[in-house]
């Protein structure tokens, strides 16, 4: 098969187009012709080498859709032609994780896209009923792929956060690909939504996604101007999508008792925390990590409704990968970049 392969760690003009082997289904799995791909901030990550434990040569990515070409013995849920997506990782299903829903911690299955298993940067992948749902066929295929990731993780967190109507949630990060998502779907649960942004040009788009209020800080500095709108207590939950560079104003923007969910760490490394004050305040430090399949399926169900629309900045076609992560990592882009396959179903 085609595959854009990352030969070693390194800048976006790193990546290879070449024909390698093509992945084989397990009698467990099915194989699936990838239509689209996302293109996520976790890419960048990988690519440039923070996650050591990829197998090189790799093939990158895991927000995928496609079509089910062929299905192994064991599979009876899903038969040749069906259109899927899939969650960013192929769970084992045995282990307690899995059996307690949280197959998104699973550490015993085959693996994590584009790291330990084959991704959606090449023309074919493999899945399982464990990892895959069908798409509707009001969805195409090359928005259905992002759903997992640009939305999900933000559906998943919002989840971890167990807020009520009204309650006062900051988001950091919040223009990115799943800050914006986050926004919009903190609006449909009728949260209060101070969102994070650090440039003045993304705030009209952020006021149009449902923020109730935004900040732009681009000094991340920003939890006196929280605790001024909520009437100095504090926000109920910090969604923290951006990680180190806000993680400390963040928790000076919890109230007493207030959570704080971590979804994403743009600049790998620790942030400082002062003991003292999640003990007398008693904050919760809540992580989420992507999303499960139930997530996936919740948030399929809202885009096939109309409650959530995905923002999706370009569409390019898998040879211009190297294209896609220059324009993320100078962020010039607005949303999710997504490659397609030419001649997959839309
Ligand atoms: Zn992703
Ligand atoms: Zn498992």
């Amino acid at each position: 098969m085609r595959a854009i392969v990352l030969p070693g760690f390194g800048g976006p003009g790193v990546f290879s187009c070449e024909e390698v082997e093509r992945p084989r289904p397990a009698a467990d799995q099915m194989l699936v012709k990838v239509a689209a791909c996302g293109v996520c901030g976790h890419d960048l990550l990988n690519r440039a080498g923070h996650f050591p434990h990829t197998k090189l040569p790799a093939v990158m990515g895991h927000e995928i859709a496609g079509t089910v070409i062929e299905t192994g013995t064991l599979v009876t849920r899903f038969k040749p032609g069906d259109r899927v997506a899939v969650i960013q990782r192929l769970p084992c299903g045995l282990c307690s994780l899995c059996r307690a829903g949280r197959e998104n911690l699973c550490v015993s299955g085959p693996g994590f896209y584009g790291e330990e298993v084959s991704g959606g940067y090449g023309e074919y992948v493999v899945a399982s009923e464990r990892n895959a749902t069908l798409v509707p066929a009001s969805i195409p295929l090359k928005v259905a792929a992002v759903l997992s990731c640009a939305i999900g993780t933000g559906f998943h967190a919002l989840r971890r956060a167990a807020l009520q109507l009204n309650d006062a949630v900051v988001i950091t990060g919040a223009s990115g690909g799943v800050g914006i998502h986050t926004v919009k779907l903190a609006r449909l649960l009728g949260l209060r939504t101070i969102a994070i942004s650090s440039s003045e040009s993304k705030v009209e788009r952020l006021r149009s996604a449902g923020a109730t209020d935004i900040i732009v800080s681009p000094d991340m500095n920003f939890h006196q101007k929280v605790r001024a709108m909520t009437g100095g207590e504090g926000a109920d939950a910090v969604i923290e999508i951006a990680g180190k560079p806000t993680f400390g104003s963040s928790v000076r923007s919890l109230r007493a008792g207030g959570r704080m969910v971590i979804v994403g760490n743009v600049d790998p490394g620790s942030v400082p925390l002062n003991p003292a004050m999640s003990i007398l305040k008693e904050l919760d430090f809540i992580g989420s990590a992507h999303a499960t399949l139930a997530d996936l399926k919740k948030v399929i169900d809202l885009v096939a409704r109309g409650d959530i629309e995905p923002e999706i900045a370009a569409f390019l076609p898998m040879e211009k990968a190297a294209e896609a992560h220059a324009a993320m990592e100078d962020r010039s882009t607005s949303g999710r970049v997504v490659l397609t396959y030419q001649g997959s179903d839309g």
